[in-house]
């Protein structure tokens, strides 16, 4: 490796975005500073995963409490819909404009349609421990909330019964840390605002620090390019495919046969045979349903989303574009404006 100067064009760029992150059990507090989120429609593409050719399936819980295997999902993409914003509220997918709107339509069971991501700029207090209230001295950060339509409801309750989100703080309590499943409460007061040197903190970290869309737009998933988006796509329905296949020879389907034939991988093969020469065709139990109750929602997608991204060696290239016009900025002085 070559030397480099002490300078700041030397800093490499920080990429990794601060986002909004409970533990099971955490309470906290946050104020949402940014009176707009953003938003963006993002599919998510995922397959069954495999081990040795054949489905794997894991035990989740209903809200009830109540067991059931489901397949065990592996993420694949986030990638950003292409979708016009109208046509998306209208029907649900844009086929002429997305290309995953377009296999959504063509495979609906294995492609799902586009889901909002919002993102919202919001400042957390540092509290005192297992409490929401703010630590003496007073400080915190900013970061960038990312949630689904669920809670955007719950945001526009708040702001219909109490008021501007800045005016109020929202007492957190994490439910499931797994699901960053969260439980709010809108309270009288915004504590940053009530003195001027919490003020001074918090409006000159908003004005230093605050996200810029395109980076609003990155938390919320990612635009790849088109030779990708196909691959992706291409590899979900293959895997779906498979899965059917192998169910169906499971269950001693008739046509199994030529099913199998025409799956064409050894993978495959392999496990079948293995599962016939143990278990036997006639008798297997067939499939679970999948169509239980599932706790799966965009903030599971979005905590299995940012680990897969972690974990996963070469995610699709992502293309810097410039971000979508969702809103104004807020400036500084229309905080003050707002809180003077
Ligand atoms: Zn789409």
């Amino acid at each position: 490796m070559p030397r480099a100067d002490l300078t700041p064009e030397n800093v490499l760029a920080n990429t990794k975005t601060p986002k909004l992150r409970w533990e099971q059990g955490e309470k906290g507090r946050i104020v949402a500073l940014a009176q707009q989120p953003y938003f963006e429609w993002v599919h998510r593409l995922e397959k069954q995963q495999l081990a040795g050719g054949e489905p794997v399936f894991e035990t989740k819980k209903t809200r009830k409490e109540e067991e059931y295997e489901a397949p065990k999902m592996e993420w694949v993409s986030s990638p950003i819909c292409s979708g016009d914003n109208e046509v998306l509220q209208k029907s649900g997918i844009d086929p002429d404009n997305c290309k995953v709107c377009a296999a959504s339509r063509t495979h609906p069971e294995d492609i799902r349609g586009p889901q909002r991501r919002w993102a919202l700029t919001v400042f957390q207090y540092n509290c005192a421990p297992g409490s929401n209230k703010p630590a003496v001295p007073f400080s915190g950060k900013l970061v960038v909330w990312n949630f689904n339509d669920k809670k955007f409801n719950e945001l526009v309750d708040i702001v219909e019964d109490f008021g501007p989100l800045r005016e109020h703080d929202i007492s957190i309590v994490c439910t499931n840390g797994q699901y960053q499943n969260v439980e709010m409460q809108a309270l009288p007061n915004a504590i940053w605002a009530q003195d001027e040197a919490s003020k001074t903190f918090v409006t000159t970290m908003w004005k230093e620090q605050q996200f810029s869309d395109s980076v609003l737009r990155d938390t919320c998933g990612r635009t790849v390019e088109d030779r990708f988006l196909v691959e992706d796509i291409e590899g979900v329905i293959a895997r779906a495919d498979h899965v059917r296949k192998f169910e169906a020879m499971k269950s001693g389907n008739p046509q199994a046969d030529t099913l199998l034939e025409s799956a064409g991988t050894a993978d495959v093969a392999s496990a079948l045979d293995d599962l016939l020469g143990s278990a036997g065709s006639s008798d297997a139990e067939p499939p679970p349903s999948v169509e239980l109750e599932e706790p799966s929602t965009q903030e599971e997608e979005a905590s299995a989303s940012s680990e897969a991204e972690a974990s996963s060696p070469a995610p699709s290239p992502v293309v810097e574009e410039p971000p979508a016009p969702t809103g104004e900025k807020i400036s500084v002085a229309s905080l003050d404006d707002l809180l003077d």
